[in-house]
């Protein structure tokens, strides 16, 4: 018998191919049963969303420096139950304070919990501001260079960054920018027109509204000329209108200016020619002044409405404020030194002393010899009754035959009593004035509110026509009737 050939196979022993085996499956498996286990997790981890202004957001978010922090909405789900009310929140947001906050939302079910991490940025969004002096778009006179106006730059965090700010001209823009420290930038442009759109101004000397005097010259007060861009514009004043002084009416007279860029400016007056004492005239005279506080106030208004009047003074008062009534063109009359009823009526020299007294006044300070008179209490009163019998009788001959003319007045403003308030004067004058005669208005320049009524008074005159005048040595005199 042949013996068989031992063959040696090499055989693998069993237990290694099984193990081999085995880690393969497990190499195969691990994997698999991670995801497994993992959604297996996900699927009992509880989920939190959050959402704000019903959008849904991530883990982050920026918000501006001091903007007001708005709290996300947070819902918490576990297995699609709805577990909102088991979160608890913690972590607080400043935003006046720049940096990052975290809010933890954190929510338990079980043995599963879930934290979610909210990263609140503060950050300055915000571009810094730049205000201009001046206009945005500006002119300035051609040839001219621009002068800059200023400006100003604030930052919200950083506060006035004026000094941080870059000025740049490119031809006739000028670029202002700024940048804060966080990088925001801000730019602003002014815009130069070289052009000048601004008319002339011209200004009436004197007043809208003069009179001038039948058969005297007229001597115009003129206008004053201004412009922002050219200078000498006097020569260039045009007037229109003629003023015939031989002629009693009323001239319209007009005068132009042109700048050289062709803004043109008007401006118009009414010349009123008429006679002395004309029907309509409106003598003011003011009474037992002066007095500083009124009559220095009622000289300002005489001046700036280019109004003469007629100032019955005594001895009271400053010397500056006759100087000022005589410089300014008005009469200086004579009152009485005391205007002392119970002195002056005593008897006729008393009389005499009293109104010599203050005539050498008038002369010292004015130079001029007075001879326009008016009595205390005018001519018709009845106080000097009391005093001496007939005196006014005696008087009112015996001043004429000494050179002087005394004057009453046929409108008192009421002043002088019965009524108290600038707006009583106004009307009671204004309503008592007449075209058909010289309205000699009886006022006292001592009274507050005949100083306050003054203005509009004028006012009304010119605008309805009435001229003014000063009494002068040829006024007819206006005489009451005598009472003692
Ligand atoms: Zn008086």
């Amino acid at each position: 018998m042949r013996k068989r050939p031992k063959i040696k196979k090499r055989i693998q022993p069993r237990s290694d191919y099984k193990k081999n085996n085995t880690i393969t499956l497990f190499l195969i498996l691990i994997p698999f049963v991670t995801l497994i286990f993992l959604l297996t997790l996900d699927f009992y981890t509880p989920q939190i969303n959050l959402t704000l202004n019903h959008k849904k957001i991530g883990n982050s978010i920026t918000i501006n420096y001091k903007e007001k922090y708005i709290e996300p909405t947070a819902e918490a789900f576990y297995q699609n139950r709805n577990i909102t009310d088991q979160i608890t929140t913690s972590g607080k947001v400043d935003s006046n304070k720049i940096g990052e906050y975290k809010i933890y939302y954190k929510v338990k079910e079980g043995l599963f919990y879930k934290t979610k991490v909210l990263k609140v940025s503060v950050k300055d969004l915000s571009a810094p501001t730049i205000k201009l002096v001046g206009l945005q778009n500006t002119a300035v006179c051609p040839g001219r260079k621009y002068q800059e106006e200023g400006y100003k730059a604030y930052d919200n965090l950083e506060g006035d960054i004026t000094e941080k700010v870059k000025v740049k001209k490119v031809r006739d823009k000028i670029i202002y920018s700024v940048k804060d420290k966080a990088g925001n930038e801000k730019e602003i442009v002014r815009t130069i027109t070289y052009k000048d759109k601004t008319p002339p101004v011209l200004e009436l000397k004197g007043s809208a509204y003069e009179t001038a005097y039948l058969n005297e010259k007229f001597i115009d007060p003129g206008v004053v000329v201004s412009d922002n861009c050219d200078n000498n514009l006097e020569d260039k004043i045009e007037v229109e209108g003629d003023v015939d002084t031989s002629k009693p009416a009323s001239y319209e007279r007009i005068y132009k200016v042109e700048d050289q860029s062709g803004n043109k400016a008007t401006i118009k007056r009414t010349i009123n020619v008429v006679e002395h004492g004309q029907n309509g005239t409106i003598y003011l005279t003011f009474d037992d002044g002066p007095k500083k506080g009124t009559t220095d106030v009622i000289l300002d208004i005489l001046k700036e409405e280019n109004v003469k009047a007629t100032f019955f003074i005594t001895n009271g008062g400053p010397d500056d404020l006759v100087v000022r009534e005589f410089k300014e063109g008005h009469t200086v009359a004579l009152h009485t030194a005391s205007h002392n009823y119970s002195y002056l009526y005593s008897s006729v020299d008393n009389y005499y002393q009293d109104l010599y007294s203050v005539k050498e006044r008038v002369k010292r300070l004015t130079g001029s010899d007075a001879k326009i008179i008016r009595f205390p209490g005018g001519s018709s009163n009845t106080i000097s009754r009391r005093y001496s019998d007939k005196i006014m009788s005696f008087l009112t001959k015996d001043v004429v035959e000494k050179g002087f003319r005394y004057y009453d007045w046929n409108l008192a403003s009421g002043d002088a009593g019965e009524i108290h308030t600038a707006e009583g004067i106004y009307e009671h004058v204004t309503k008592n004035l007449s075209k058909d005669r010289v309205n000699m208005v009886l006022m006292h320049d001592i009274k507050p509110y005949t100083r306050d009524a003054l203005k509009k008074i004028i006012e009304y005159g010119k605008e309805n026509g009435y001229n003014f005048d000063k009494i002068t040595e040829k006024t007819d005199m206006i005489k009451q009737r005598v009472n003692n």
